[in-house]
Formats: structure tokens, C-alpha cells, sequence
């Protein structure tokens, strides 16, 4: 079995973990935001309309802020205010819901997991962690924790992003934080100090934490209610490791859990000086010449050619202006060259490439491609037939295309 980890970076004494939790509880419920998701989960006594509300709210939030979430989340739970509303709903609405959220995938992925649980589960949301991480797609260990402890009150644990920073300062962890033995450390911590009668409240407690006192750049440590409790603004106050009776300090040697001997305590940095991450790999760099085709419509105003993208990869099912991705070196003429071939393939007719007008260039960073769209456009006299036999493509007017599921890539261009 491993070693037990060094009682510096663990809730070893009970009397300590039941204040913690008191204190925490206490501030929660004098100074949590008001957000829907809660009043439903507060509110409903249907198990599985909870866990419903929850489960989106979770899924929505997931690399996305909260004040943006907010309308769209409010939006979803009136177009499909249930489980089985939602089974219902085709990929492409669920896509123009979601359109300027980002990461396309996980709309499609609440969507397959529900008509999962209407066609095999009789409806009924799994009620545990463990069942729900294991039965519906898209949901992973955290968000099966937050889904179990806040709609039905399983006493588990969840570690997000604020959950990380909270717990590492709270302990002085300086190991890298996103190392699977880091990770593991949390988690039982996490499960550790979950509070057993109110699971859900301790779990959004400690993440509305990290969200409003314990931020990643100047963290509020004068007004934070667990700050007797930690080790990180101890330190920071007294210049060095508080005591642990009857423990050897392990901030020197191999400890897993400390700061690399190479990377010591800055006290420039105070309290920031946890959580530590491995640099990030650079986004990759991709150069995608894209045409705006406008055509007059039929009652005069414009209209604008999308198509849409495959069913799978990045930006899955969504439309957008035809696009063709370039070879990062090529020269600009040779980008319009390739372009007017590609929407040749579109019209079924020649496209002179000197006809193709530059309008400029849209910087859209994803979360791993810094991409840039070469926007050109054209303006076409007479009708065009699309050849059928290639992705699907409409026309749309202005409002018709902003109502459509675009990225937010796509309405910048
Ligand atoms: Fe975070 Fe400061 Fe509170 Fe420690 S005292 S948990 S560093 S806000």
C-alpha cells in the first residue's frame, strides 16, 4: 500500500474538520448567489427534475462563467423542461440553444445521455455517483459528484478547478496540481471533509469558495471564513510552515505533496504561491480561409450561404460560411487560388479567384487552436444551384443566420 500522506497535507483531526465545515456552511448561507439551478435543487420535490436541473447547470458551467450561463441555462429549461422534453429535441436544436456557449460537444452529449435515460432507464436518473458516471455519457467524476451530493444527498465529495485551488492552499499542496497523485489527494480530501448532512450545500460551499473569496490572482484571505484553518495564509503570516505536532516538517526532501525543492516558497507570492500547474502545451496555430457568399434573395434583402460542418471533430454539426483550412507557409495568392477551387466545387461553376474580395482576418482562440480565419467575400448576380451531393448548405438572411447554430467564431467573421 502506499505511504499514508505527510499529516501536513491531510484533515487528520476530526475536532478540526467538524469546525471547518461549520464555518464554511455558515458563510455559505449568509453569502451565496442567488442562481436558478440552486432554487430548483432546493425547491423540487421531484428527485428527477432535480437531478435534471443540476445536471445541466453542471454541464453548462464547465469551462463557461456563471453569469453567462445564466440566460442559456434559463432559456433550456423553458424549451425542455424535463428529461424526456429533452429526448425529444433534434441535434439541431439543441445546437442553436447552445450556439456562443463553446464546446459543441457537450450540448450533444446531455442530449444523447438523456434519450439514454428515457429508452433505458425508464426515465429515472441513476441516484448515486457511481451509477451516474458509469451510465450516462458526458459525465464524469465531478459532475456525477455534484449531480449525487446536491439533488439527492449523497454524502460524496467533488473537485473542480476552485475545489483544486481551495484545498491546496488549505493545505500548502505545491505539487503539480493536475498530476494524477495530486488529483487522487484531493479527492479524498474532498470526500474526507464533505459535510455528512448537507452534502450538497458543503459542495457548492467550498466551489462558491474558490468562485468568490479564494480566486486564483488576489484571493479576499482577510474575509475568508476558513482562513484559521489554513495552512498557505499561516505561512504567509508567519513566514514559515505552522507546526504540525508530532510530525516531521516535509517541506524539504522527496515529499509528493510539497513544492519541488527546485520551485520554493516565493513570499512575493503569499498564498498564490498554491496551487502549482506544469505549463501549459501552447494552442496549435491553424490558418482557415473562409467566404462570406452573398447572393440577393428573393424579397431583396441578402442572404448569406452556410453550410454545415460534419457530424463529428471540432465544432461538430455546426454551420458555417464555406471554409477551407491552409497550409500555414502559403502565399496570399495562392490561399485565394485554393479558396475560388474549393467554392468552385460549391456553385458547380468556374470562381475566379481575382473576384474573391479580402476583407480581413478573425483571431478565434479555442481551447487548444489559436485559429485564424482569412475572411474573403463575393457577391453572385443570377441563381446558383448547390450540388446536393455535397454537406448540407442553406441560404439565410442576416436574423435567420444569428438564429441558426453558428459558433462564435463564425458570427465574428
Ligand atoms: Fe484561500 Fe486565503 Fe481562505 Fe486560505 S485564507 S482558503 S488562501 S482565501
Amino acid at each position: 500500500a502506499p505511504a499514508p500522506p505527510p499529516a501536513r497535507h491531510v484533515f487528520s483531526d476530526p475536532a478540526e474538520v467538524e469546525a471547518l465545515r461549520g464555518s464554511l456552511l455558515a458563510w455559505y448561507d449568509r453569502c451565496k448567489r442567488d442562481l436558478p439551478w440552486r432554487a430548483v435543487a432546493a425547491t423540487e420535490l421531484d428527485a428527477d427534475r432535480r437531478g435534471y436541473a443540476v445536471w445541466v447547470s453542471e454541464i453548462m458551467l464547465q469551462q463557461t462563467q456563471v453569469a453567462t450561463v445564466i440566460d442559456y441555462y434559463n432559456r433550456w429549461m423553458q424549451k425542455w423542461p424535463t428529461l424526456q422534453a429533452l429526448a425529444q429535441a433534434s441535434l439541431e436544436e439543441v445546437n442553436e440553444l447552445w450556439a456562443g456557449l463553446g464546446y459543441y460537444s457537450r450540448g450533444k452529449r446531455l442530449q444523447e445521455a438523456a434519450r439514454k435515460v428515457v429508452s433505458e432507464l425508464a426515465g429515472r436518473m441513476p441516484r448515486t455517483a457511481e451509477d451516474l458516471q458509469k451510465l450516462l455519457p458526458g459525465v464524469g467524476r465531478y459532475t456525477a459528484g455534484a449531480i449525487a451530493s446536491i439533488s439527492y444527498g449523497q454524502a460524496t465529495g467533488v473537485v473542480d478547478g476552485n475545489v483544486i485551488r481551495v484545498l491546496c492552499r488549505l493545505r500548502c499542496i505545491g505539487a503539480d496540481s493536475s498530476s494524477p497523485a495530486v488529483i487522487d489527494r484531493l479527492w479524498a480530501m474532498a470526500n474526507v471533509l464533505v459535510d455528512r448532512s448537507r452534502p450538497g450545500d458543503f459542495n457548492q460551499a467550498l466551489m462558491e469558495l474558490g468562485a468568490t473569496v479564494c480566486v486564483p490572482k488576489a484571493p479576499l484571505c482577510g474575509e475568508c471564513p476558513v482562513k484559521q484553518h489554513c495552512q498557505a495564509w499561516r505561512r504567509k503570516l508567519f513566514g514559515k510552515p505552522p507546526p504540525v505536532p508530532d510530525v516531521e516538517d516535509c517541506g524539504v526532501g522527496d515529499c509528493p505533496l510539497c513544492p519541488p525543492a527546485t520551485e520554493p516558497w516565493d513570499s512575493s507570492l503569499g498564498v498564490t504561491n498554491f496551487p502549482r500547474k506544469a505549463a501549459k502545451k501552447p494552442p496549435r496555430a491553424m490558418r482557415t480561409a473562409t467566404c462570406v457568399l452573398e447572393r440577393r434573395g428573393c424579397r431583396g434583402a441578402p442572404e448569406y450561404l452556410i453550410v454545415q460542418r460534419p457530424s463529428s471533430g471540432l465544432l461538430a454539426g455546426l454551420w458555417e460560411f464555406p471554409s477551407l483550412p491552409l497550409a500555414q507557409d502559403l502565399q496570399v495568392e495562392k490561399e485565394r487560388e485554393e479558396l475560388a477551387d474549393h467554392l468552385q466545387a460549391w456553385m458547380g461553376r468556374p470562381v475566379a479567384a481575382k473576384g474573391l474580395q479580402f476583407i480581413g482576418e478573425v483571431i478565434h482562440i479555442f481551447s487548444h487552436i489559436h485559429q485564424t480565419y482569412v475572411v474573403y467575400s463575393l457577391h453572385l448576380d443570377g441563381d446558383v444551384t448547390l450540388d446536393p451531393a455535397l454537406s448540407p448548405s442553406r441560404w439565410v438572411t442576416e436574423d435567420e443566420f444569428h438564429a441558426s447554430a453558428v459558433s462564435t467564431a463564425m458570427k465574428k467573421v
